[in-house]
């Protein structure tokens, strides 16, 4: 079946795209189209913004009552939808459908959940003397998103406008629209002022034209540290604030007293679920060289356990990569390894077993890797873990702290407290320490080339925040 996304979202209702040509849909199981995206024109994102700033300006007075019913609606909307919501992430993009149904739909609904608590926790007003603190929206959100986690990175931008009064225009992936059309529909069903969430469809064009509009007033990107950078650039024009969430190397270290049998399947999972295509993906392992054969040894034989297939069959753990161009780029990153000294202990360039359709790349450990080499340093994005080994707890700082980036890491030993010291060692916005799961009331975000700002809870709302200070103001504070 070809389903066409053909319509943008504006002002409360569906119109149709009026953009030139169609971005081709394609299945990553065969590499052939299944649908396309027709995207808006010029003047579609102008429609668009223009009834971001209407809605603006009516939620921005919204009681946070109103928002914290908007948001409730909202999750009950979504989680109706979760059986679509992964069969589209399967068809699109290859995410098993387990994966999908475990973590795609129910991590937004969780933010959710956050942002509600959020709305109630922040201190909208404080008194200091004279002076009355408020905290008001920003505006117009230019949201833009992209395909690995579509709906999860679309709900944690639109559910921090919400909390915060804001208004947003939503370019989402041209990758995997499928998130994003089920995302608007629901909003749609949440019958909210029109104008609130508003979504328009393209690529890297008109996502330029929107986050340069004269009529946005904020910018929250989630994507590659280049495109990042590019919308950087743009946005100093207008003087935009944005909000960066990028790309990670993120580093999981083991410490000398690492419990193995506990540590490996963790960062096997964190490394190759969905298809290593996550920006907090676990792509490199920091552990005692003396450790080495036990970890090569512990990785295939979980790896054995992820059995490699259709997305759309329930009994397969790891599907292929979203597009031809990150298998491709899976493949170099492969190629340069090996050229750069890097020993390939399992897996490699060669296709799965009865796989050669379709963009599968088989789960890959690399040995030897030091910190200069590509693999140690650039994102690969693929089911590919690099093994980094050390000799002295410093070596293992040093490792950790060697790339550019700083989103996520882990740090693994049998006593939390020593974890735990040397997680503070660590250049990241965050650090899971023995495997605990991601708390998603906490902030999420980078350090580093990893981006800027942080989403989730209440702190994703404070970030479309501006301050206004009232001196020698009248009157009772509103609630
Ligand atoms: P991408 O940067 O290629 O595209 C992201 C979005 O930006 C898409 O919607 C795209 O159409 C749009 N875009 C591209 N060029 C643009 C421009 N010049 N102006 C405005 N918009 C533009 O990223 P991708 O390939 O879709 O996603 C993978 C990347 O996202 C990885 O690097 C990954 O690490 C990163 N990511 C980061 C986080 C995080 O929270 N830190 C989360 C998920 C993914």
């Amino acid at each position: 079946m070809v389903t066409r996304y053909a319509h943008f979202y504006a002002g409360g209702s569906f119109r149709p795209c009026t953009g030139n040509g169609e971005l081709a849909v394609i299945d990553p199981t065969s590499g052939q189209p299944i649908g396309g995206v027709i995207p808006c024109s010029a003047a579609d994102v102008e429609t668009a913004v223009a009834c971001a700033r209407t809605g603006s300006d009516r939620w921005a007075t919204s009681s946070l009552e109103e928002r914290t019913t908007a948001l409730t609606r909202l999750r009950a909307e979504l989680e109706a939808r979760t059986d679509a919501f992964a069969t589209a992430l399967a068809n699109e993009m290859g995410c098993p459908i387990w994966l999908g149904k475990l973590m795609q739909v129910p991590m937004p609904l969780k933010n959710l959940d956050f942002a509600i608590e959020g709305v109630a926790t922040i201190q909208w007003q404080e008194r200091i003397g004279n002076g009355l603190v408020e905290r008001s929206a920003a505006g117009v959100v230019a949201a833009i998103t992209p395909w690995n986690f579509p709906l999860h990175q679309i709900v944690a931008k639109v559910a921090a406008a919400i909390g915060a009064g804001c208004s947003v225009v939503l370019k989402p992936s041209e990758v995997a629209p499928g998130a994003a059309q089920l995302f608007i529909e629901a909003f749609h069903a949440c019958g909210l002022p029109p104008g609130v969430v508003n979504l328009i469809w393209g690529g890297a064009g008109i996502g330029h034209r929107l986050v340069t509009h004269p009529q946005v007033d904020r910018i929250s990107f989630t994507g590659s540290t280049l495109v990042g950078r590019r919308i950087m650039a743009a946005a100093a024009e207008t003087l935009k604030p944005l909000t960066l969430e990028l790309g990670g190397k993120s580093a999981a270290v083991f410490l000398d007293d690492v419990d193995l049998e506990a540590a490996m399947p963790v960062v096997v999972r964190l490394s190759m679920a969905n298809s290593g295509q996550a920006c907090v993906s676990q792509s490199r392992l920091i552990a005692p060289a003396r450790l080495v054969p036990e970890i090569v040894e512990r990785f295939r034989t979980a790896v054995a356990g992820w059995t490699i297939g259709d997305p759309r069959d329930e009994a397969t753990r790891l599907g292929p990569v979203a597009t031809d161009s990150q298998r491709q780029h899976v493949r170099r990153m492969i190629v340069r390894a090996r050229e750069q000294g890097a020993t390939l202990l399992a897996g490699g360039l060669e296709a799965p077993d009865g796989l050669n359709d379709g963009w599968y790349v088989r789960p890959t450990l690399f040995g030897d890797v030091r910190p200069d080499m590509e693999i140690a340093q650039h994102e690969v994005f693929g089911p590919v873990l690099a093994v980094m080994a050390y000799e002295n707890e410093e070596e293992a700082e040093r490792l950790a702290n060697s790339t550019g980036y700083g989103l996520s890491g882990a740090v693994w030993s049998r006593d939390v407290a020593v974890a735990t010291a040397f997680a503070r060692k660590m250049k990241t916005g965050q650090v899971v320490i023995n495997g605990a799961a991601q708390n998603l009331a906490t902030p999420f975000g980078g350090w580093g080339m990893s981006g800027f700002g942080r989403e989730n809870g209440r702190f994703g709302i404070e970030e479309l925040l501006n301050y206004r200070s009232l001196h020698g103001a009248a009157g009772p504070m509103q609630p």
